[in-house]
């Protein structure tokens, strides 16, 4: 499990990160623009190289959590990896397409196109609770647009980040893609290079120092972060079935998921019948949490104790605790599933991003209600509302504003190739995956193409005519 020194920036890395980041720069601008086939052949090279070391990523991933569902890291990383290079092989000729754009009478005869083209060397920072996804899904999406890509992964997940380096300096050259090593000085040392692009997955917090470190050399970020996401139960759900969603959303990788339910809203004469429904739940899905391959443990020492931490606080407030297996769990390193009915305010539980197996459950007497105490908040990374009547969906999404939203489950409109994923406000800036992740790494460059002498340029100096014709 891991507890890595953070705060090292060993000369050796910091040289090999410079001299990465200078091979790629100036072989972007040497060739700046990859072709369809370079493309499919850099995207067929990781499908290979992510297939032959699945068994050891997996390994490596279990070895950072201490315990992680082998089921887990191939459902959340490796499937939808592998899924989103086949979706960008496959539409990567359309996409690469001119598109075809209207021109104005006194610019005819003439066409005008917007050509994608790759912007060069992106950086991608990635965190510790998807390792393989969160930097490789991003690297999917950079190499559909033709660029180069130095990454950064999480030193919390050091086994992980030691396979992957040495995966992809096998698969790829140096200067078409690279990864560095290394905790928050290397971190900072990354994110002040002048990249083309910089996509950064992680908390809000180190969101807005790596957004000020890429202003300093005006490059464009996409910052995935975090924040508490809500699920909404209407009345007329019925709540079994919504438990089984929320649970599945919350307790899968120990709640450490950027969009697992934060906590639920639901009608105050349900709220301890929802709680009882979860907590079954829970004993359905993790008989045994604390000796359970399938439920994972939490990241750090660090990040267990903030969590208990924040337990106690709920309980000696006055909230009740439903938690399953808490002794055993806390002996084997692990941070039971908890349910917290009742005060949460001045804790962490209701302040930040939870991010570990703690749901807090709201009770509200109307569905505005519920709305209101969302849109209080910050903008959320996702949203979930659980009913099945068509216009109460259509209220609840018409009147909150999140980076995505599933309705009538959990987790599930992350897992779509065809939307974009990402956060609004503080929750993220900009959105990658499929079409918008093509585009995101792009340029879009416009282009006029002259068919002829056009009328503007016969209207051209002096301007005399022009001038008696204006004033006219
Ligand atoms: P983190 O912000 O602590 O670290 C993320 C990465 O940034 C790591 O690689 C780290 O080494 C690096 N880093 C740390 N300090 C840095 C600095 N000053 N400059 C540059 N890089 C620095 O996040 P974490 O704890 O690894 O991940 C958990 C957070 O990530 C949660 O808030 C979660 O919601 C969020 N998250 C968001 C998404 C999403 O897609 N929106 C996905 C997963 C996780």
């Amino acid at each position: 499990m891991a507890d890595a020194d953070p705060v090292t920036l060993p000369a050796a890395e910091s040289a090999r990160m410079k001299a990465l980041f200078d091979g790629q720069h100036a072989a972007s601008r040497r060739e700046p623009h990859a072709t369809l086939d370079e493309r499919r052949d850099r995207l067929d090279r990781l499908k290979i190289m992510v297939k032959a070391r699945a068994e050891e990523f997996v390994t490596a991933i279990s070895a950072d959590f201490g315990t992680r569902s082998r089921v887990e890291t191939e459902l959340m990383e490796l499937v939808p990896t592998l899924s989103a290079i086949d979706h960008a092989r496959r539409s990567l000729a359309g996409w690469m397409k001119p598109e075809r754009r209207r021109v104005g009478i006194n610019f005819q005869p003439g066409r005008a196109f917007i050509h994608y083209e790759p912007l060069g060397v992106i950086g991608i920072i990635s965190p510790w609770n998807y390792p393989l996804n969160l930097a490789l899904s991003p690297l999917v999406d950079a190499l559909a647009a033709g660029n180069r890509v130095l990454l950064k992964p999480s030193e919390l997940t050091p086994a992980f980040s030691a396979v992957l380096r040495e995966a992809i300096s096998e698969a790829f050259d140096d200067n078409e893609v690279a990864v560095v090593t290394g905790g928050v000085e290397v971190g900072k040392a990354f994110a002040s290079l002048p990249f083309d692009h910089l996509l950064f997955t992680g908390s809000t917090a180190i969101g807005r120092e790596v957004y000020k470190a890429a202003a300093a050399n005006l490059v464009p970020v996409t910052l995935e972060l975090g924040g508490k996401s809500p699920a909404i139960v209407a009345d007329d759900y019925p709540l079994e079935r919504a438990a089984r969603s929320i649970a599945f959303g919350k307790f899968l990788n120990a709640g450490q998921t950027c969009i697992a339910p934060d906590y639920v809203l639901v009608p105050k004469a349900k709220a301890e019948a929802l709680a009882d429904a979860l907590l079954a739940e829970v004993r359905r899905a993790y008989p045994d949490p604390a000796s359970d391959a399938d439920y994972s443990g939490v990241i750090s020492e660090r990040h267990r104790q903030r969590l208990t931490d924040a337990i106690d606080k709920a309980k000696a407030s006055g909230a009740r605790i439903l938690s399953h297996g808490e002794k055993a769990a806390t002996k084997a390193g692990k941070v039971a599933p908890t349910i917290v009915l009742g005060p949460t305010e001045e804790t962490i539980l209701d302040a930040e991003e939870i991010f570990g197996p703690v749901l807090p459950i709201v009770p509200y007497e109307r569905l505005d209600d519920a709305i209101a105490f969302v849109n209080g908040r910050d903008r959320p990374l996702a949203l979930y509302c659980f009913s099945k009547d068509a216009g109460t969906q259509a209220h609840v999404l018409g009147r909150t504003v999140s980076g995505g939203a599933t309705v009538n489950g959990t987790l599930l409109h992350i897992a779509q190739e065809s939307l974009p994923f990402g956060g609004v406000g503080p929750s993220g800036i900009g959105a990658y995956h499929g079409l918008e992740g093509f585009k995101r790494f792009s340029h879009a460059r416009g282009v006029y193409k002259a068919g002829g002498f056009i009328a503007f340029e016969k209207l051209g100096p002096p301007w005399g005519k022009l001038a008696r014709r204006m004033a006219a």
